[in-house]
């Protein structure tokens, strides 16, 4: 059989996407290869094709214990013959798989970098034929990558005790130059043929929301998404604790993951998330990375990261599916803060000299400018990204928080100027200042204890704004604050100081422009590159997804392992009558229609059936 037909009889693809076919193709000349694709853009497919093809094994060293289980469950699913060698295994398990691999039962061995110079695994890959070595995660290799694993160093070295040196391909999500670099002469891949894709992700909706109340943001944001599953990441421990106590409180199913809780409980948590009966998972940065699950319809960002790189990395595991997926980032000045904190307070990195920590000290802060800067533009969201991550984009994209709100601008001089006096006023008479909530509070002459201890209704400037709402306040005092007029202080209690650019306002008299973004109505998005499968009757999809579930249960798989929702979108737009108009619908590989298809083919029927009188009947038509 052909690339094209080993795709969709396998895993259920009717073409390739950007690179693929490219990528696949080198492989199969025997040509080293280093594929970068940003997460989510499908690398598995470009060493899985190839080891199918290819004749003898192929291996492929990935980092993580979680991910191998995964990709091997999922292999199964679609009948590609594959075992895992790791330290999860038992002696005997261990023993079974190695036996089986030299007896030629695998097309794919996933290995774990440390096992590779071990005796028995050597012995085994002297015996069989290995033509494809795959490196998943390649930037583990290099010291510049973020998680650098020294077993990788070993690689190279276990190609160098084959009898015949097989391709070698390096995947990565991580772009730039030195990370490349690295991974070239660190794996010595040999005239790589490399290939960077493109890192848009046209069916990742992309928004930075400042909402006055994060939590009450998010439980809107969840009660519009009932059906949807996805992460809340948060920048700390207690942030992660807090949130999720507060989700389950509101009645919605939650659970969580951070590197403080028991091994346990953090695989526990984990597989609830994966089998979907916990639908948001609330986590540090310590989750991710493992988890290849396709359904994941929303990221949101509790708190800013650290840089951009991270927030890409993190926000791309969502949508991987290739449905439509939100990504937010919850923004609000003080976390530019934390972040500053944690940067300056880092735990000291003990191969590093004073002076290498402090160059790294330096370009995290600069990397944190960036990051503020994309949660302050008012340009296109995506177009920042993409710039950022060094592609030419064009400058609307159409389908993020920027494109899809109109820029509101008015003049707030006056209200500036009355801010500005205010802070200058309690800056003359606290020298060590006071916070935005006590200035805040003296601006609108409330009349709170602290406010008379401190003598701030003895101020002029007392009362002045009494006017204005208080949220309306804060959000000046905000705004001013990222345009420079003011500035928040370090620390637990950042106190509100005059900033740079406060001096023209309050003495040359220049005038101050407020801008918003503010949602545009309801509007279409624009449909994705890859062509979003056209949806079916709602009523059909529940029942497929019902379905699903049952079947998953049953098998003791995730639900997304035996159909994603977009497959199941599309089986419910095309309504397929046969297995041959089964195998049809996207994502539907031959090995998945002969297990499931009649099972879907009669959940189907019934539907049709059931609904055939009566109003959904006319919804068919559309
Ligand atoms: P990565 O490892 O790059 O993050 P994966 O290999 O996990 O990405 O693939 C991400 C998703 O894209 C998977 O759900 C996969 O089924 C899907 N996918 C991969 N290749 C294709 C393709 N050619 N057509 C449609 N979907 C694809
Ligand atoms: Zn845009």
């Amino acid at each position: 059989m052909d690339k094209l037909g080993l795709l969709k009889t396998f895993f259920g693809h009717t073409a390739f996407r950007p690179g693929q076919e490219e990528i696949v193709d080198a492989l199969l000349s025997r040509r080293d290869v280093l594929g970068v694709m940003p997460t989510g853009a499908g690398k598995s497919v470009c060493y899985q094709l190839p080891a199918l093809m290819l004749p003898g094994l192929t291996l492929v060293v990935s980092p993580l214990i979680a991910l191998m289980k995964d990709q091997v469950t999922a292999l199964a699913q679609a009948g590609v013959p594959a075992a895992y060698l790791n330290s999860s295994l038992s002696f005997a398990e261990h023993n079974e798989v190695i036996r089986s691999a030299r007896a030629g039962a695998y097309k794919l061995l996933y290995v774990a970098p440390e096992r590779l110079m071990a005796g028995d695994f050597l012995q085994l890959a002297s015996d069989v034929e290995i033509s494809l070595v795959a490196v998943d995660e390649a930037h583990c290799v290099s010291q510049w990558g973020q998680d650098f694993r020294p077993s990788y160093l070993q690689i190279p070295q276990f190609i160098g005790k084959l009898a015949r040196r097989p391709a070698v391909g390096a995947f990565t999500a991580t772009a730039t130059a030195q990370v490349k670099e690295d991974v070239r002469s660190l794996l010595r891949l040999e005239d790589p043929f490399q290939l960077t894709t493109g890192f848009d992700r046209p069916n990742l909706y992309f928004e930075v929301a400042r909402p006055k109340s994060k939590d009450a943001w998010l439980a809107d944001f969840l009660a519009r998404r009932p059906d949807q599953s996805g992460i809340v990441y948060c920048a700390t421990r207690k942030g992660v604790e807090a949130v999720c106590q507060r989700l389950e409180k509101a009645g919605i199913s939650a659970t969580r993951y951070h590197a403080g809780l028991e091994d346990r409980e953090r695989r526990r948590n984990q597989e609830d998330f994966v089998f979907d009966r916990a639908r948001v998972m609330v986590a540090t940065n310590a989750f991710g990375m493992g988890i290849d699950k396709s359904n994941v319809g929303f990221m949101v960002h509790y708190n800013m990261p650290k840089n951009l790189e991270s927030y890409y990395q993190e926000a791309g595991r969502a949508g991987r599916d290739g449905e439509p997926a939100h990504c937010a980032l919850l923004f609000s000045p003080g976390d530019v803060q934390t972040a500053r904190f944690l940067i300056n307070n880092a735990s000291e990195n003990e191969a590093l000299t004073e002076e290498q920590r402090e160059w790294v000290r330096r370009r995290e802060l600069r990397c944190l400018d960036q990051m503020t800067a994309y949660c302050k533009t008012m340009g296109c969201l995506r177009a920042y990204l993409l710039s950022y991550f060094g592609e030419s984009a064009p400058e609307e994209c159409g389908n993020c928080g920027s494109c899809r709100s109109q820029l509101e601008r008015r003049d707030m001089t006056r209200e500036a100027q009355m801010i500005l006096s205010g802070v200058a006023r309690v800056e003359r008479k606290y020298r060590r200042g006071l916070g935005a909530a006590l200035v805040l509070r003296m601006l609108h002459g409330s009349r709170g204890q602290r406010v008379r201890q401190l003598d701030l209704d003895k101020l002029p400037t007392y009362g002045i704004m009494k006017d204005v709402s208080q949220e309306q306040i804060r959000d000046y005092i905000d705004f001013l604050v990222s345009e420079g007029y003011l500035a928040l202080g370090e620390g637990e209690f950042p106190v509100l100081r005059l900033g740079p650019r406060a001096a023209g306002v309050l003495r040359q008299g220049e005038r101050v422009t407020y801008a918003r973004r503010v949602q545009k109505p309801a509007e279409k998005l624009r449909p994705a590159r890859e062509a979003a499968p056209s949806a079916g009757p709602e009523g059909l999809f529940q029942a497929l997804r019902g379905l699903r579930s049952k079947l998953a249960g049953e098998e003791g798989v995730p639900a997304y392992m035996v159909f994603s929702n977009a497959a199941l979108a599309d089986m419910a737009a095309k309504q397929p009558g046969s297995l041959e108009e089964f195998q049809q619908v996207s994502g539907v590989g031959t090995v998945k229609t002969a297990k499931y298809g009649q099972a879907f083919l009669k959940e189907i029927a019934q539907w049709l059936e059931s609904s055939s009188d009566g109003g959904e009947g006319q919804e068919r038509e559309k």
